[in-house]
């Protein structure tokens, strides 16, 4: 668990999907290992077995709290307990619903055509209403999670083919979701009509596997063919030892522009990800050389500056910054000089502040004849409450450096997301504790100087360098999808 993730908005989630593959639940189990960073808090893997005496279809699941390496901890479990040759999985992070046992996903349940499990990366903006209608028709909820209400849209609707009942639940929906549906015989992908959320399609051998990042086709050897379009539902039917594709629908009313999130290419997804169809590592190094156009740092003495990363989120932004300050012809190298344990567990992954204050030492230390009366810039990707940069900096400041420059990688976070991805509250944020005033912060943090990227700067560094194709609402306030007010109190209670 990455140290700097304490001070970081958390990605609620990570789904895989395998269609007709002999060891299904040992090839979801890779692909939820390579997205753990998606969500530590929980993970699961539901697999689809047919008997091939009685020929009856079962489910088997598999589903618990912590890393997935602690959870399916011995071979047994997917070579006995979770046969079949279909599979989803999921990886947590809780954003809508507490994090219980009964919010871990896939969910599945039975209904008049047979069994359904689902995976959910994102979140439903009118989840509060659909809610609260089903509840007065009667239904009852096993979780709060709000995935749990595309289940009962599927099994109320009135469609005759499964495929219908599907299209017609998510056209009832309104939010980010990126959604693996498995059924008897059928895998579905489906993206919201925004695509806020990545989800990719490959294959592995002669079957097809979807996961949000691509980093996971990597691990178990697949390859990646395209995104899943927004709005798309991706109809994968499953044999013994293959897939193929029967159909893709697309939901009515898809907008004009997508709204993929920006905070994707920012920070939540791996750099050796492929999302939104674009390499994740680009942008990033992309994001660095910008930062250093816009606010480079020179050295106040004849030794050269010292660039470096907070491990490993930012290596990658620190890399394109430092690529930049050459070509500015500045005396600057760069450097290796914080060194991060990467054997810490999930001890700091609870959200409670406190334990967040202890784990900068244990977490992390500096290299001190690499600091030592150095200038220091330290390159992050962004700041959201401020404790752990400062901690950092306080650390930093024991190895003696001359000054220690701080730059961050995105603008001032000052709206909570919606989407999918958890914030603390408004008043939490940094930037509106100190109503967005940066030299109050600087002062807040005790670094020589602070600078953010500049909006624009932000979007110059994506693909088609225009705001109208990307959610930035974290920064700018703009939301795509309108935000009823009950789900902003619920969200800033939560
Ligand atoms: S508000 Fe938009 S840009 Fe920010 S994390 Fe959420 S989806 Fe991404």
């Amino acid at each position: 668990m990455d140290y700097s993730e304490f001070d970081k908005p958390k990605s609620n989630c990570g789904v895989f999907g395998i269609a007709g593959y002999p060891s299904a639940s040992l090839m979801s189990y890779y692909g939820l290992l390579a997205q753990q960073h998606r969500g530590q808090e929980a993970a699961g893997i539901v697999t689809r077995y047919q008997d091939s005496q009685n020929k009856k279809i079962y489910f088997f699941s598999k589903k618990g709290l912590g890393l997935v390496s602690e959870i399916f901890d011995n071979e047994k479990i997917f070579i006995e307990d979770l046969k079949g040759n279909a599979a989803i999985g999921h990886n947590r992070y809780s954003t809508s619903g507490s994090n219980s046992f009964f919010n871990v996903q896939p969910f599945i349940v039975k209904y008049r055509d047979g069994n359904i499990a689902i995976s959910h990366n994102g979140n439903l903006t009118n989840a509060h209403i659909l809610r609260k209608k089903l509840i007065n028709e009667g239904a009852i909820f096993q979780t709060t999670s709000d995935t749990e209400i595309i289940l009962h849209l599927i099994s109320r609707s009135q469609k005759k083919n499964q495929i219908d009942q599907i299209v017609d639940a998510l056209e009832q929906i309104e939010g980010a979701y990126s959604l693996l549906i498995l059924t008897d015989n059928y895998i579905y992908a489906c993206r919201d009509p925004y695509g806020i959320r990545p989800l990719s399609l490959g294959i592995l051998d002669n079957s097809y596997v979807i996961a949000s990042e691509t980093c996971a086709f990597d691990l178990i050897n697949a390859k990646y063919i395209r995104e899943i379009n927004r709005g798309e539902i991706l109809v994968i039917k499953f044999m013994e030892n293959n897939s193929e594709i029967i159909e893709s629908k697309f939901l009515n009313n898809i907008p004009e522009f997508p709204k993929k999130c920006i905070f994707e290419f920012i920070y939540f997804s791996r750099p050796d990800s492929i999302i939104f169809n674009q390499n994740v590592d680009k942008v990033r190094r992309q994001l660095g050389k910008k930062l250093a156009e816009e606010y480079p740092v020179d050295s106040s003495s004849d030794k050269k500056v010292a660039v470096m990363s907070v491990p490993d989120s930012s290596n990658t932004i620190a890399i394109g910054y430092q690529d930049q300050l050459r070509k500015m012809n500045i005396n600057s190298k760069f450097e290796i000089g914080l060194i991060r344990s990467h054997y810490i567990g999930r001890t700091f992954i609870q959200p409670e502040i406190d334990k967040r204050k202890l784990g900068v030492k244990i977490k992390f230390n500096t290299v001190k004849g690499v600091l030592q009366n150095r200038d220091i810039v330290l390159v992050d990707d962004s700041i959201v409450r401020g404790t752990t940069s400062k901690q950092l900096v306080n650390l930093i400041r024991e190895a003696n450096p001359k000054m220690i420059h701080l730059r961050i990688a995105s603008p001032p976070i000052k709206y909570p997301c919606f989407y999918g991805m958890d914030f603390p509250t408004s008043e939490e944020l940094i930037a509106n504790k100190f109503s967005g005033n940066i030299e109050q912060i600087e002062k807040e943090l005790e670094v020589d100087s602070l600078k953010y990227l500049s909006y624009d700067g932000m979007i110059s560094c994506t693909p088609e360098k225009d705001e109208k194709y990307y959610c930035t609402a974290c920064f700018s306030g703009k939301y795509p999808i309108e935000i009823p007010e009950d789900i902003k109190k619920n969200i800033n209670e939560e």
